[in-house]
């Protein structure tokens, strides 16, 4: 009941009372993980835990038209958020479906819940009076049509470059986990005649993030057949993943063959694509 708490302190209310509870969804990233490495305790699904002013919603002195560009974590947070200050809110979503990168997680073995939490959000925003519309690009005449006073830009983050332009067909991590190896060409920034997928044996994952996106891409190569390395420019691969979940991210790798190389960076060469350096 501890993080069931954390995610939703009026949890025993709602059940009372019959109402949705936040769900935890049970990752230790924001609780239990940053208690174990010295930081203050957060929560992957209520920002209020760090920012204790979002459960005070209060209503709007002058409630308005909001578009929100997104319908991801963010986005759907916000959407609530404002219907519930009593302003009237459009969702516009370019993917037929919501949750944008937590449903890419969702889509990971051992963290289908945060399927969960999408799942509450949209509910939640719904029963707020929130109008979600998916599959709707949000450019800018969709967006002026609604005849906004305000909008909310919550198209969520992009990928570092992780790796400068080489010769090596580049794959970032998203397209790897939303689409798997492509059955076409591979993006190639380089300029080299892009590798069939069916060729693909051998995989390098570049990690400058520290977090599941390397072992998580890692694990997707494994299962289609690549025989895989990590290189991290981290102490070690999932350093920054926090304590309660590295080591069995660490042993799902080390059963799948992937190799794991710490302390590490790269430069473009000439010609042969990455040369891996000590730090
Ligand atoms: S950080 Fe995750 S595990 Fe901890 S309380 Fe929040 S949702 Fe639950």
């Amino acid at each position: 009941m501890t993080r069931a708490i954390i995610a939703d302190p009026d949890l025993p209310v709602k059940v009372a009372t019959g109402k949705r509870k936040r769900p935890c969804i049970s990752l230790n990233e924001g609780c239990i993980g940053r208690l174990y490495t010295g930081l203050p305790m957060w929560c992957s699904v209520n920002p209020a835990i760090r920012a204790p002013e979002l459960d005070r919603l209060t209503p709007a002195v002058d409630p308005g038209r909001i578009v929100v560009v997104g319908g991801g974590v963010a986005g759907l947070e916000a959407a609530r958020a404002a219907a519930l200050r009593g302003h009237r809110v459009v969702v516009l979503e370019r993917r037929p479906d919501l949750g944008g990168r937590a449903r890419l997680a969702a889509e990971r073995r051992g963290r289908e819940r945060w399927r969960l939490y999408v799942d509450w959000l949209r509910d939640e925003a719904v029963d707020a009076g929130v109008e979600i519309r998916l599959g709707a690009a949000a450019d800018v005449a969709a967006v002026l049509a609604e005849q906004p006073d305000a909008v909310i830009l919550a198209t969520g983050s992009r990928l570092r470059d992780a790796a400068p332009p080489s010769g090596t067909p580049l794959l970032d991590v998203d397209t790897l986990l939303e689409h798997g190896l492509p059955t076409g060409a591979m993006s190639d920034p380089g300029g080299t005649p892009p590798e069939p997928a069916g060729r693909v044996s051998r995989a390098l994952v570049l990690d400058d993030e520290g977090g599941f996106l390397a072992p998580t891409a890692a694990e997707v190569l494994v299962a289609a057949g690549c025989s895989v390395e990590i290189a991290t420019t981290h102490t070690s691969v999932g350093a920054l993943i926090d304590p309660t979940q590295q080591p069995f991210v660490l042993r799902r790798l080390a059963l799948a063959g992937v190799v794991q190389s710490p302390n590490l960076a790269w430069v473009p060469e000439a010609g042969a694509g990455i040369q891996l350096r000590p730090r």
